[in-house]
């Protein structure tokens, strides 16, 4: 099972990362190059990214697996104000290159939302923003992610997902990253997964998906809400996110958690704890810890 988590990149760049992952037990990760919630970037530290390397050889993670996500405030759906869409287009350009200098393949990407504009339009600019940043200057794979249809999000659905990627000049360069929440709450039945990746080998072609997001869902399917759970601690539930996980046909697909942080106590937020250790080790071995959130305090707490 190729599985890890969302994960800081800090001061250590890359080599925290790694650092991270691997007090997790986990042999993947993703992680943002800066915050997730804004374009400020430093550039990549090759002295950093080449001991990070390293320590991925001595703890067995294959780079091939590991996963950059692009920050969540660019649109490339929305060209209302011009100078932001010709931003976020020069943003993930370079975002595309600091994944070659760190030698990560994947770049996963929110599609967008129309505010606004009509639903087809803003599908339109996705794919003109995308042909413009897929240039011949980098290598990596641009992995669209399907999105639980929070407002007006775009990417919600089979049918949107194909059209973006029709629109793609170089196919070798696209791809999709499955999140379970967000399909949940997208309207399709994740406790038949089947289903799912049926129609999805029929519309789209199972080869384009790339990394799975494994979280639980806070809300009910269909919802269109996306606020993730802890595995088994959502509507979604646990054998079924085990299933997909397990899952022959996505085997060699890599698995990343982006679950909730646990609080100190159920009142106290104050101190957040990562749930990603007992997590990945629940799915590893297959069963269910009704005491997730207790064993995490006690470890952090220690
Ligand atoms: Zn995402
Ligand atoms: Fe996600
Ligand atoms: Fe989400």
């Amino acid at each position: 099972m190729i599985i890890g988590s969302h994960v800081s990149f800090g001061n250590e760049q890359l080599l925290g990362s790694v650092k991270e992952s691997c007090s997790y037990g986990a042999n993947t990760f993703m992680f943002y190059t800066g915050a997730p919630q804004n374009t400020i970037r430093k550039n990549i530290d090759k002295n950093l990214t080449n001991k990070a390397l390293e320590l991925m050889k001595d703890n067995n993670i294959d780079i091939n697996n590991v996963i950059c996500h692009a920050p969540y405030i660019v649109n490339l759906a929305n060209n209302k104000d011009l100078s932001k869409y010709d931003f976020s287009i020069n943003f993930l350009k370079n975002e595309l290159l600091r994944c070659d200098d760190l030698g990560v393949k994947y770049l996963v990407l929110h599609p967008g939302s129309s505010v606004g504009i009509e639903r087809k339009k803003a599908l339109d600019n996705i794919i003109y923003a995308l042909n413009k940043i897929i240039s011949k200057e980098s290598k990596t794979i641009i992995l669209l992610e399907t999105m639980a249809g929070k407002g007006t999000e775009l990417g919600t659905t089979l049918e949107e997902i194909k059209y973006l990627i029709d629109g793609v000049e170089d196919k070798s360069r696209i791809g999709v990253c499955l999140d379970t929440c967000h399909l949940n709450d997208a309207g399709f039945d994740m406790s038949d997964f089947n289903k799912y990746l049926d129609d999805f080998n029929n519309i789209i072609g199972l080869k384009y998906i790339k990394c799975i997001h494994i979280n639980d869902s806070k809300n009910i399917i269909n919802s269109h809400k996306d606020r993730h759970a802890n595995i088994g601690y959502g509507t979604i539930g646990f054998d079924n996110l085990l299933k997909i996980v397990n899952h022959e046909l996505l085997k060699d697909v890599p698995k990343i958690l982006e679950t909730p942080f646990i609080g100190n106590n159920d009142n106290d937020k104050e101190r957040l704890y990562p749930p990603y250790k007992y997590e990945i080790e629940m799915l590893k071995k297959g069963k269910f810890n009704p005491n997730l959130f207790n064993d995490i305090r006690k470890e952090y707490q220690k």
